[in-house]
């Protein structure tokens, strides 16, 4: 049985992961995202509503027309966490393969949901949740589990699909934090299984492969925030916190600080609803009694009504906006588009890095300014990253001994750094590891 995979994207930018292997005549799907900083380019766009042949050629989806080079019939679409950037095109593309769509239970409720608001195209795949080492065969020759991981989102796994050949490995993305603040740490002894019963190939992120040593842990984001949301300076002034929605380990964190000092976590924000919400009634997560969620927008705004009228040192709002996006809750405080009023002191915390694109860096750049005039104290960058670091990678590397490295998940710049630390363990490229563009394929074996 001949074995290739074919890059369909993610692999010359950073967004829109999309990868197929196909093995004798069946093929497997990894990943099916969207790439978000090409879709700000269209702000006035309804993503629900537009077809995926116009998205294609705006770059927001995956150019999946390049399936037609394979021969063979797809037999799964397997997803590896709840990003937008690795399910958000399930809705545009999934209904051309015949083929179930397999996830980690958080991410197939995601995935359900974004299909919901699906306007343009009937998704009617078979969604097929697996808990982490539950084996699930796909064919008579092919079969796969999730291997429990870290990463910035609950429930990612790190895919291992079984081959006559050996495992193959999609590592995107992960992080190998041994204290995480949610979830189990990584199962190592399964990886480490893995290697020893052979793996034909690794398909790994190169995220933060520039960066020296290891990863920290989500439990130094945790000190980050408690640090500065237990200081004694603002008893009377507001605190507000801005992260990422779909980190709930995060979101857990600041509820707890909150908590702690006293004032009621307030979770503001629809998408701060939707992962948060989601994740508390699949029992992933257990947020302080006293948490709120409020999603609806006109809800919002009569909650921060609310909150002026009440006091500003009875709650902590967790925000969407920390990269300054128009029209998210922090930018309209910002800019005094809310009932909520800025005044000298309030504390506005970033938990959260800047992600860098020229848009995000003006769009914060005027938030903070805007936010710094009214006499808020910033703090920013209160975050460490969910991708593994050089020391990371070097450490999976060895666990799993694969025959063959494909570096994914962002241009050549990052893909090709991880090639130099392939190169110190041995690799050659175009021997046994590849740096692929998107639409090219590899044959294996
Ligand atoms: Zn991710």
């Amino acid at each position: 049985m001949d074995i290739e995979i074919l890059a369909v994207g993610g692999y010359n930018e950073f967004g829109r992961n999309m990868t197929a292997v196909r093995c004798g005549k069946e093929i497997i799907i990894f990943d099916m995202g969207i790439r978000l900083d090409s879709l700000m380019m269209h702000p006035e766009m309804e993503l629900e509503n537009t077809h995926s042949l116009d998205l294609i050629q705006m770059g927001v989806i995956p150019d999946d027309t390049a399936m037609n080079q394979l021969e063979g019939t797809v037999k799964a679409i397997i997803l590896s966490h709840g990003h937008l950037d690795h399910l958000g095109a399930v809705p545009k593309l999934a209904h051309r393969y015949n083929a179930p769509i397999l996830g980690t239970p958080y991410t197939i409720e995601l995935v359900k949901q974004q299909i919901e608001g699906e306007k343009k195209f009937g998704v009617n795949n078979k969604l097929i949740a697996l808990k982490y080492g539950q084996r699930y065969n796909i064919s008579n020759i092919l079969s796969m589990e999730f291997v429990r991981t870290q990463h910035s989102i609950i429930d990612t796994a790190t895919v291992a699909l079984y081959t006559p050949k050996g495992a193959i490995i999609y590592a995107l993305d992960f992080k190998l934090d041994r204290n995480p603040v949610l979830g189990e740490p990584p199962d190592f002894a399964k990886f480490k299984k893995i290697g020893n019963e052979g793996v034909l190939c690794l398909i790994t992120e190169s995220t933060n492969v520039n960066r020296k040593g290891r990863c920290p842990s989500e439990q130094i984001a945790k000190s980050m925030v408690r640090d500065v949301m237990t200081s004694y300076e603002d008893d009377k002034n507001a605190i507000i916190v801005s992260t990422f929605a779909s980190h709930i380990a995060r979101v857990k964190t600041i509820a707890e600080c909150a908590n702690e000092i006293g004032r009621k976590p307030l979770l503001l924000g629809r998408s701060m609803e939707r992962y948060c919400v989601t994740a508390e009634q699949m029992k992933l997560v257990r947020f302080p009694d006293t948490t709120s969620v409020f999603g609806n927008r006109r809800v919002v705004e009569r909650t921060l009504r609310r909150l002026i009228k009440t006091g500003k040192d009875q709650y902590v709002p967790i925000v969407t906006g920390h990269q300054g996006e128009p029209g998210s809750i922090l930018t309209r405080i910002a800019q005094n588009d809310t009932p909520y009023r800025i005044e000298r002191g309030d504390k506005v915390m970033i938990s959260a890095q800047l992600i860098p694109n020229d848009m995000n860096r003006a769009q914060r750049y005027r938030m903070f300014t805007l936010l710094k005039g009214q006499g808020a104290r910033l703090f920013d960058e209160l975050h460490v990253s969910g991708h593994a670091y050089c020391e990371d990678h070097y450490e999976f590397i060895h666990l799993l001994n694969p025959q063959y490295i494909v570096s994914a998940h962002g241009g050549i710049d990052l893909t090709s750094e991880y090639l130099d630390l392939a190169r110190e363990m041995g690799y050659t490229l175009n021997k046994d590891f590849f740096l692929m563009t998107n639409g090219q394929r590899q044959k294996l074996a």
